[in-house]
C-alpha cells in the first residue's frame, strides 16, 4: 500500500542543515500493524509526517496505492490525505469548543457524506468505543484515555486506508495504554492498517512488525538503548 524509495529529509535553518532521515526504503502492505520504533530524535515523527503526506521529503519517492505522492501539488496531496489517511497524536488534539459528537464528525465534513450518513457513522463509532453517553460533552473535561478514544473514533470516521499514530499512549498510564492497544488490536483484526511510531519498547511489542529507526536510518536489528 505504501512504498518509499530512498527518501531523505533535510531540515535547513539558515546555514545549518540537519539530515533527519536518509535512504529510507520501506514497504507497508494492506492490513499490517507496523511499529516504527527508536529513541527520541531518531526521526520517527518526521517519517510519519512523510508517510501520512503532511510533509514532503527532500528527496526520493513515496508511493501510496500506486500513486507517487512526494511530487504532487499540495492541494492534490491534501485531498488524497483527507480521503485515505488519519492520524492519532500523543497530544491528543481534540477541538475543545466542539462536543464529542462534533469532534468525531469533523473529518466527514471534508468528504461528501450526507448529514444522515454522518450521523449513522458517528453514532456507530460512539457506540463501538463506549462514548455514546458523552455525546454532548466537551472533551477538555474528560480524562486522557477517554480523549484518546474520541481521537481514535474521529480517526476511524472517514474509514481511512491507514491510521498513523505518533506515540498515541504517551499520556496514558499502563492500564490505560493496554485498553487503548486492545482497540488497536481489534481494529487491526478487522483489517485496519495501522502504523505507529513509539520510543517505548512496551508499546512496540503490540505491533506485528517493527521497523527500527536510529539516527534517521532504518537499522537491521534493534539497537541497544
Ligand atoms: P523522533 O520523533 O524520533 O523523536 P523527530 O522526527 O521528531 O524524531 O526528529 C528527528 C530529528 O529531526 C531531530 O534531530 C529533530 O531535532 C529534527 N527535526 C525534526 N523536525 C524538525 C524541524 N521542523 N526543523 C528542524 N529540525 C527538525
Ligand atoms: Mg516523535
Amino acid at each position: 500500500m505504501i512504498h518509499t524509495r530512498n527518501i531523505q529529509k533535510v531540515f535547513r535553518r539558515g546555514e545549518h542543515a540537519r539530515q533527519a532521515l536518509q535512504n529510507i526504503n520501506i514497504d507497508i502492505e494492506e492490513g499490517e500493524y507496523v511499529v516504527i520504533s527508536g529513541p527520541s530524535g531518531s526521526g520517527k515523527t518526521t517519517l510519519l509526517g512523510l508517510l501520512s503526506m503532511v510533509d514532503v521529503p527532500s528527496g526520493g519517492e513515496i508511493y501510496f496505492k500506486g500513486t507517487e505522492v512526494a511530487h504532487l501539488s499540495e492541494s492534490k496531496r491534501n485531498k488524497l490525505r483527507r480521503k485515505h489517511i488519519s492520524v492519532v497524536f500523543e497530544h491528543i488534539h481534540l477541538i475543545d469548543e466542539l462536543t464529542v459528537y462534533e469532534n468525531i464528525e469533523m473529518p466527514l465534513l471534508y468528504l461528501s457524506n450526507s448529514r444522515k450518513e454522518r450521523r449513522r457513522i458517528v453514532d456507530s463509532l460512539m457506540e463501538r468505543f463506549r462514548l455514546t453517553h458523552l455525546r454532548g460533552q466537551y472533551p477538555g473535561r474528560l480524562d486522557n484515555l477517554v480523549q484518546q478514544k474520541i481521537a481514535l473514533a474521529r480517526a476511524c470516521s472517514c474509514s481511512p486506508d491507514v491510521i498513523f499514530a505518533d506515540e498515541p499512549t504517551g499520556r496514558l498510564n499502563s492500564t490505560e495504554s493496554d485498553e487503548f492497544f486492545d482497540l488497536f488490536r481489534e481494529l487491526n483484526e478487522e483489517g485496519q492498517t495501522i502504523v505507529m511510531a513509539t520510543h517505548s519498547s512496551d508499546a512496540a511489542r503490540h505491533g506485528q512488525r517493527v521497523i527500527p529507526l536510529y539516527d534517521g536510518h532504518v537499522v537491521s536489528r534493534a539497537v541497544e538503548r
